[in-house]
């Protein structure tokens, strides 16, 4: 049958129910006429709506079926074809009932009669809460365009029985009912920590209240224009994407094109809305339509792209319902965990970290940008969890244990228990670390290592003394620019860096001059090229500073003024061959000699530092090394580059080891050579901020990490319980001859010498 006959059964039956839904009538009147439209509509002998009441399906109304079963026959989930329908959320459309292996038979109600039979169930808040029957004489299937009918009635019956306050709240066993059941979901620790709170999605789903339409033609209207609208923002989001959001993103938004621009999406949402749907009715109607239908195709890449144009579905319904804001702009809570499928490192510095008790991401990797912004907010974070925006409600309880690398939803009592007994273990073992903050990360064998932190924010700099670390060994002054809304001025950039070198007191701190472009997209900045296919080695950092050079030099002036009668020490991301930096510095010393001539008032020292990240650079060492002050080893892009393997791409996140010998050999390189030049060297990348990688950096003759504030207890427990010498000896005969497993090899030689790796 066609889209026509379908859209005029499913009208013909919304034109009654919109009138028993505007009745005044008892809710059971109104399931009487309900069966009675329906029955008529599809020239159907029976029709009977099962509601799920204490857990058990029970007959609510009927047509065709004697009318002394109802309230009297009762289905436990799972049992006969309604309890299969519940039970699985699925279709059935039989034309011989008896013959199923779950058919049931129920004496009081004279169904021996009917041989076909199609049922589907009522959903709402994505759980089955009862099923709509049809049953017929004769041995036929139904046809699609009549099970289109049902499902669409289905939807306005959920509607009606929500109203009338019929939604039965027991828990139920079922596949289609779990989203009320706990469950533990796994992921992948990306921030470790632990946190309890209520689920927030980033982008907030919509609960659709009315389902049947007063005016067809205005719901046309509203979703015509919110397709406009919507397609306005993924051009725009696409024009703008010359930062990137990531390594895929080029991809994802030309799949958002693709879907924000298909006719038949649009023409299915049309066909909905005149069979008598509002507008967000008949989106999610052709969303739960297509969810069925990928449901049978068992193809793992359509299964993604199926994420895309959920995703999209869901920005139409909130264009269409008016709500567009992501939670961060609607009122946190004080107790809420993030759900989203990922974000970037701006969208989630929108969010009051005080508020924020955890973040679960259905991507994410280890060192992407929003992991680390995440790090600096001291915000716990699981990521890679599949399927978490389905598995959990907006509102539900959770407990966030990103140490097990997993997440409680809606938990049982045992499952409270257990978690908080493990939060107090967590507790006192922090407070044990806390009580190193005064003490000196020196080894066993008596060598002083540097300990400092990365910082970004003005209050993560605080950290420097609560932690007792000895530092800022990269200050991420981009930063400021993500957080901001418009480009921040010159003197917004010298008022933040005064109040942070005022925060670390006499201790240094290193500023990164901007490294944005890759996935720490500016939307204020744009490029006037064409989009990047991979942004983390596009345009961006240093490259786009010496570019753009009124940026930097605006930003130099900022640093020099900050500074003025104190130590500058200043480094360059992204450098790749030796010319850029001296390029840089000569940009720089250019705004001191202007300072000097204008009879400014200068910084007394200047210390100029290049971050090592591009592997190029390493093999240039020598002619660079003469020209610097110091070295710092961004370890997060230079292992990327160094494996070929994009550091936001979840797929990649656990293939190679950060203590595989080809990085640690290429590491222990750049060491020998910045010693033989008395350059002091410094690693301020992830990876000095795990014990055991940090481990083995001390082991090829690192002494100087910077590291995330968090990790600076366990670290000074690990360089005081290390003899760095011994492991140094150990260190020069694996990366001589390289066992199977390095990083086994180094946990157990740390085991065996009782060094604290935690
Ligand atoms: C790095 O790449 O290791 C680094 C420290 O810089 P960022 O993570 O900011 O790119
Ligand atoms: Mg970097």
């Amino acid at each position: 049958m066609s889209f026509a006959d379908a859209t005029t059964s499913a009208r013909t039956i919304l034109t009654g129910l919109h009138d028993v839904m505007a009745s005044r009538s008892h809710a059971q009147a109104k399931l009487n006429r309900v069966v009675e439209i329906i029955g008529e509509a599809l020239s159907s002998e029976v029709c009977s709506i099962y509601l799920l009441r204490e857990g058990v399906l029970e007959l609510y109304a009927t047509r065709g079926l004697k009318q002394e079963a109802v309230h009297v026959t009762k289905l436990a989930m799972g049992e006969g074809l309604v309890g299969v329908i519940a039970k699985t959320g699925r279709i059935l459309n039989l034309d011989e009932a008896t013959t199923h292996p779950d058919f049931a038979y129920k004496e009081e109600t004279g169904e021996e009669l009917y041989h076909s039979f199609a049922g589907v169930p009522i959903v709402h808040h994505e759980r089955a809460v009862g099923v709509l029957a049809v049953q017929h004489a004769d041995p036929r299937p139904y046809d699609d365009v009549e099970i289109e009918a049902l499902q669409t009635v289905a939807m306005v019956l959920a509607e009606l029985i929500a109203n009338a306050e019929l939604i039965d709240e027991t828990p139920a066993d079922s596949e289609a009912g779990r989203a009320t059941m706990a469950m533990r979901l796994d992921g992948q620790k990306l921030v470790l920590g632990m946190g309890e709170g209520i689920a927030v999605f980033h982008q907030p789903r919509i609960n659709i209240e009315h389902t049947v339409a007063d005016d067809t033609e205005a719901e046309r209207q509203r979703v015509y224009q919110a397709f406009r609208k919507m397609r306005e923002q993924i051009d725009d989001m696409a024009k703008s994407a010359e930062f990137g959001v990531g390594g895929d993103h080029a991809d994802v938004l030309e799949t958002y094109k693709m879907f924000a621009y298909d006719e038949g999406w649009s023409r299915r949402i049309n066909a909905a809305i005149d069979s008598g749907l509002t507008a967000e009715a008949a989106i999610e109607r052709v969303q739960q339509r297509t969810r069925a239908r990928m449901h049978e195709i068992d193809d793992p890449l359509l299964a993604e792209r199926m994420h895309d144009l959920e995703d999209l579905s869901n920005r139409l319904i909130r264009i269409v319902a008016g709500q567009l804001g992501t939670a961060a702009q609607m009122g946190l809570r004080d107790d809420s965990i993030l759900i989203a499928r990922n974000l970037g490192p701006a969208e989630l510095l929108e969010y009051d970290k005080r508020r924020l008790k955890g973040v679960v991401l259905e991507e994410g990797s280890l060192t992407a940008h929003v992991t680390i912004v995440a790090r600096a907010m001291g915000v716990p974070v699981l990521g890679r969890v599949k399927d978490v925006r389905r598995l959990i409600n907006e509102g539900d309880e959770l407990l966030l244990d990103a140490e097990e690398s997993c997440l409680y939803v809606r938990p049982s009592a045992t499952m409270v228990e257990a978690f908080e007994a493990r939060l107090a273990r967590r507790q006192k073992q922090r407070e044990e670390l806390r009580s190193l903050r005064d003490a000196e990360p020196v080894t066993v064998d008596g060598r002083r290592m540097t300990v400092m932190i990365n910082a970004g924010l003005r209050d993560d700099v605080e950290a420097v003394d609560m932690v007792g670390a000895d530092g800022v060994g990269l200050f991420r002054t981009e930063f400021q620019f993500l957080v901001s809304a418009t480009l921040p001025r010159r003197e917004r950039q010298q008022r933040l860096y005064k109040d942070v070198i005022e925060a670390v007191g006499d201790k240094p701190i290193v500023f990164r001059t901007l490294d944005i472009g890759g996935d720490k997209a500016v939307p204020y900045l744009r490029n006037d090229g064409a989009p990047e296919e991979n942004p983390a080695m596009g345009w961006r950092a240093l490259r786009l500073a010496l570019d753009r050079e009124g940026l930097m030099k605006v930003q130099a002036r900022a640093l020099l003024e900050a500074t003025a009668g104190k130590t500058l020490r200043v480094m360059f991301p992204m450098v790749s061959e030796p010319w850029e930096f001296d390029e840089a510095r000569a940009l720089f010393e250019a705004q001191r000699v202007w300072l000097e001539d204008n009879h400014h008032m200068l910084p007394t020292h200047i210390y100029y530092g290049c971050m090592l990240e591009v592997p190029a650079l390493a093999e240039m060492l020598d002619v660079l090394l003469p020209h610097l002050d110091f070295l710092s080893i961004g370890t997060n892009d230079l292992t990327q580059f160094l494996f070929a393997a994009d550091r936001a791409d979840p797929r990649l996140a656990d293939r190679y080891d950060w203590l595989s010998p080809a990085i640690l050999r290429f590491l222990r390189r750049i060491v020998i050579q910045a010693k033989e030049h008395e350059v002091p060297v410094t690693v301020c990348g992830e990876m000095g901020g795990r014990t055991l990688e940090a481990m083995a950096l001390i082991g090829i003759g690192i002494e100087q990490v910077s590291i995330t504030p968090a990790a600076v207890g366990a670290l000074k427990a690990m360089i005081r319980s290390l003899d760095a010498g011994a492991l140094r000896q150990r260190m020069e005969e694996w990366l001589a001859q390289p066992p199977d497993d390095l990083r086994h090899a180094l946990l157990d030689w740390a085991e065996t010498r009782s060094v604290a790796i935690s």
